[in-house]
């Protein structure tokens, strides 16, 4: 059976704020399996990254995260700091929008990925620097040998993103956490990098949470896709299905955003009107009402829980289909 490598339960995480206490992420429950990519969708603000920034432990100070985090069976949330630093890096890994997140600016590219190795490895530097060659390859800089003994800013945007990636792979971690990859990158060198990632994900095996606000990053890489909205996941499907069939209206909002060709070529767009909720005041009932094209009197008053309606579904949203009232 295949097994989860992440399993997360009624995860809660809150942040304290001058004007009270602010909840970026709400009761989420998720698993993700070996092997298998899952996307998580949203605009900024709606709480797909603090939920992985919970689970790495790396929240603002005044953020606090609870409920359970579960990487391969072995509970990771509230653990000691070196507890966690054991599975942070070994087991999981985390890549970001901005590849000097992660890259110290003023150490070589050979000094960050040798020391990794020999912290969590325990290789010798001689073996460490020859892992981190190889590792170079595998993810396609030219000249690896020559390049590791590069600073970041040497490189460009796309190749930092590589370093970023190989840096990230070099224990061979069960899961990558991908925070925006692309997002920062022009249009070429994206879909390399998400090249890049598919064959990683079909050579290695790893399970793959894809956090992005773009639903065709989403297309392309995921298997699953879990939506979220006002810190709250609204629906979860296999990606066809969302593309197909959406059923909750946010995630229906989201697709006719994505640009289009109509009969005459023509690119139509069309944006979800209004404005992502203020998570200090969250509105009553669904989240999304103020936004939604649906809303119906039960909307004000009853906030919609996550049900599941097919073996391999769910939604959070008072209508049984779309335009049609429960
Ligand atoms: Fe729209 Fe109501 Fe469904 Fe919320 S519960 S998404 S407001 S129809």
């Amino acid at each position: 059976m295949n097994s989860p490598v992440l399993q997360v339960t009624d995860l809660n995480t809150t942040f304290a704020t001058p004007e009270g206490d602010v909840k970026a992420v709400n009761n989420v429950s998720f698993n993700i399996n070996r092997g298998e990519t899952l996307g998580i969708v949203g605009e900024s603000g709606s709480g797909k990254s603090q939920i992985f920034m919970s689970i790495m432990g790396l929240l603002a100070r005044n953020g606090r995260a609870m409920g359970s985090v579960k990487v391969t069976g072995e509970e990771i949330l509230g653990v000691p700091l070196a507890k966690l630093n054991k599975v942070r890096g070994a087991r999981m890994s985390m890549i970001f929008q901005d590849p000097m997140t992660s890259l110290n600016p003023y150490l070589t590219v050979r000094r960050q990925m040798t020391e990794v190795l020999m912290t969590h490895k325990g290789l010798s530097e001689a073996a460490a620097t020859n892992v981190a060659i190889e590792m170079l390859d595998r993810v396609q800089i030219p000249e690896a040998k020559r390049r590791i003994g590069m600073y970041p800013h040497e490189f460009s945007g796309g190749m930092r993103q590589r370093v970023m990636i190989a840096m990230a792979l070099l224990c061979g971690p069960e899961l990558l956490i991908a925070d925006e990859p692309t997002t920062a990158l022009d249009v070429t060198v994206q879909a390399q990098i998400l090249d890049l990632l598919m064959q990683l994900k079909r050579d290695t095996g790893m399970a793959i949470a894809l956090i992005t606000h773009d639903l065709g990053v989403i297309a392309g890489l995921a298997d699953r896709v879990m939506v979220m909205y006002g810190g709250r996941v609204i629906e979860e499907a296999p990606v066809r299905d969302i593309f197909k069939r959406p059923q909750h209206p946010y995630t229906e909002g989201l697709l006719r955003s994505m640009p289009r060709l109509d009969e005459h070529g023509v690119t139509r767009l069309q944006t979800i009107g209004g404005q992502p909720p203020n998570m200090q005041k969250l509105p009553s009932g669904c989240a999304f009402r103020d936004r939604c094209r649906y809303a119906f009197d039960r909307c004000a008053t009853e906030r919609p829980e996550l049900v599941s309606f097919d073996t391999f579904r769910a939604k959070a949203c008072h209508l049984t289909q779309l335009g049609e009232v429960a």
